[in-house]
């Protein structure tokens, strides 16, 4: 019971301490000091704990309030109090992760180019509009594979059936996960893919190398997907707070097979939105 009341309250404590703020748009300049020079740019819909700090810096004539931001353990910044809302504290809470630790993610996973995979150029492309605020996940539906040769093999047939068989300007996922653990480059970050029907242009997908339906993902593959999204999120691809989805959330397919999605749905960032196009 003691111990009961002291959680209680130290909940009620912590709930108390710190508020968290969220940008409202996009590439927000974060400073040193309010009127300091720029340390880096946040993407829109970011949250940070407040330090319960606010200064004004004059600018041109006008007093511009700034409010403090942890940033990352140890390390304050300033933003720009009109670029800023006060959000629900779970919001900070879901972003724990600081920028540095997304931006090891990166280095996490080996993402394979397309130069690497030896990918035909695309017919034509068109520019993602990024953040995008929805990921979906797919399967290739095929055969696996657990080598950079025959993942790239893989990929390389996967282009031919999109481009060839389905008259599409490129193989149609952002990016493919290998059984090897890689991420093949696709349409990449920045160009629309052709994946999920009316939800392309405002999200990226990732297409899991294997067929899913009939067999459970190994977890090579499942902690890639992972990486690769705080990946796309501590590039400003995706937005913090992004919605997960399988492909058969929006369009009436089995992809990406039960077992992968049974696996996504107990995901932090799963949404049970509906998406249907
Ligand atoms: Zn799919």
């Amino acid at each position: 019971m003691v111990i009961f009341t002291l959680i209680v309250v130290l909940a009620i404590f912590q709930g108390a301490e710190a508020r968290c703020f969220c940008t409202v748009k996009s590439n927000v300049l974060a400073k040193q000091t309010p009127c300091g020079f720029t340390i880096t740019s946040i993407p829109e819909e970011t949250c940070f704990p407040s330090t319960e700090t606010k200064e004004t810096c004059k600018l041109n004539e006008n007093n511009k309030e700034f409010q403090s931001i942890e940033y990352s353990p140890g390390l304050d910044l300033w933003i720009d109090a009109d670029s800023l809302i006060v959000a629900p504290e779970y919001k900070c809470q879901n972003t724990k992760e600081t920028y540095e630790d997304l931006a090891k993610s990166c280095s996490a996973i080996q993402i394979v180019t397309r130069s690497q995979w030896q990918a035909r150029p695309p017919r034509s492309r068109t520019n993602l509009v990024t953040p995008v605020s929805m990921l979906f996940v797919h399967h290739t539906a095929g055969a696996t594979c657990s080598s950079q040769s025959t993942c790239s093999a893989r990929t390389r047939a996967i282009q031919n059936y999109h481009m060839d068989s389905n008259r599409w300007n490129d193989i149609g996922y952002n990016f493919l996960i290998g059984g090897d653990g890689r991420a093949y480059e696709g349409r990449g970050w920045s160009t629309v893919g052709a994946h999920t029907g009316c939800h392309n242009r405002r999200s990226i997908a990732f297409s899991a190398m294997g067929n899913f339906e009939t067999s459970s993902p190994p977890q090579i593959i499942l902690t890639a997907i992972q990486n690769l999204a705080r990946c796309a999120v501590s590039r400003g691809i995706l937005s913090s707070g992004y919605e997960l989805f399988g492909h058969r959330d929006a369009m009436s397919t089995s992809c990406p097979g039960r077992y992968l999605y049974s696996v996504i749905q107990g995901w932090p960032n799963f949404s049970t939105r509906p998406v249907r196009c």
